[in-house]
């Protein structure tokens, strides 16, 4: 029993980067295999995209039962094939949904669980920033075959050579677990921005926009970021609730978090605390944020970013 369990979070089969990361880390604890969910021409399209970063088996598990129900099923399937391949750790990328199959699916194995973790080393053996980033935490599961959530842009992912072998595995969904049905599903509208909780670069704004979200929206495009806000920007109608970063908010981990005209406060630290490099532009030099920063700039951002906007851009030629 060597086998890693990665699950693929992919679109249509295009699969998300995080995945990469995630076989990434699975080297780490053993014979990385992949396991995804969808239709035959999804699972073919993932499991090419897979083996380029050291997946050897590609476990399939047709979706076809799956799709238009909530999350249950999803945890059923993983339940069936881990005790069918008996991994030594599960490995999924963090996000709402799969917190919740991780969660179902620790209670049905009877295994420990540990979410958001930022690294994960031989043993298991996983680092987390817990109780809004004021402590860092090494922690490993003690029973059960490990279930660990990764953030996404914890590692930077590696190429590697696997089989990448599709091996379809059949699985019995209950009645029970589709008791929730999915009776319609509207595509979010996309900024063309990368998404928030994946990007490598996050560019938030404030309240210290005073609601002008123009120069953070422009410096992100510059730097190819996704756009973050805070509670009281969001709060106050100046952008979209889809991008508060916080405890009440989406978690962020970008390798590089700039945050504009905000002030700091430990819930909104908890959700970007974890971040690689902070850089912040406040105007006021006491504000709490800068306790945190590899980077600060104590002025106007209505100033300071047009201004780094156009000296990214020009050197971008
Ligand atoms: P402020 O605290 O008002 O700070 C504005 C900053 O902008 C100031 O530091 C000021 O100096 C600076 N500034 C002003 N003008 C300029 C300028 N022209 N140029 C540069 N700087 C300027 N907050 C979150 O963000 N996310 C959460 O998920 C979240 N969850 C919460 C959950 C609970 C239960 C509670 C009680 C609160 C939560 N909050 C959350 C709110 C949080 O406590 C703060 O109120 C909020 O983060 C403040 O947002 P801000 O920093 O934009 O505003």
């Amino acid at each position: 029993m060597t086998e890693v369990l990665v699950l693929i979070d992919h679109v249509n089969g295009a699969v998300r980067k995080p995945t990469f990361e995630l076989l990434t880390i699975a080297r780490r604890l053993g014979e990385p295999c992949a396991v995804v969910i969808g239709d035959a021409e999804q699972a073919a399209t993932a499991a090419e995209a897979v083996k380029a970063y050291g997946a050897g088996k590609v476990y399939s598990i047709d979706g076809t039962e799956i799709a238009g129900y909530l999350v249950a099923p999803k945890a059923e399937a993983l339940q069936q094939l881990a005790v069918a391949t008996n991994p030594v750790a599960i490995l999924l990328p963090s996000s709402a949904e799969n917190k919740e199959i991780a969660g179902r699916l620790a209670i049905k194995l009877g295994s420990g669980l540990i979410t958001d973790a930022v690294d994960v080393q031989e043993g298991p053996v996983t680092t987390q920033s817990v109780f809004a980033g004021t402590y860092t935490v090494k922690a490993r599961v003690t029973q059960g075959i490990p279930i660990i959530t990764i953030k996404p842009n914890s590692v930077a992912p590696e190429e590697a050579s696997g089989a990448g072998t599709l091996t379809p595995f059949a699985v019995t969904i209950s009645d029970t677990a589709k008791s929730t049905q999915i009776m319609t599903g509207q595509p979010r509208t996309t900024s063309g921005r990368p998404e928030l909780t994946e990007a490598a670069i996050v560019v938030s704004g404030g309240r210290g926009t005073g609601g002008d979200f123009a120069p953070i929206e422009e410096l992100a495009d510059a730097l190819g970021a996704a756009v973050g806000a805070s509670r009281a920007a969001v709060d106050s109608g100046w952008t979209s609730h889809a991008l508060q970063v916080g405890q009440t908010g989406k978690t962020v981990s970008p390798q590089l978090y700039v945050a504009n005209g905000i002030s700091g406060a430990i819930q909104h630290r908890a959700g970007m605390q974890t971040s690689k490099t902070i850089v912040a532009v406040n105007e006021d030099e006491e504000a709490p944020i800068f306790d945190l920063v590899d980077f600060g700039v104590v002025g106007d951002l209505h100033s300071v970013l047009p201004a780094l906007t156009a000296e990214i851009n020009k050197r971008k030629g």
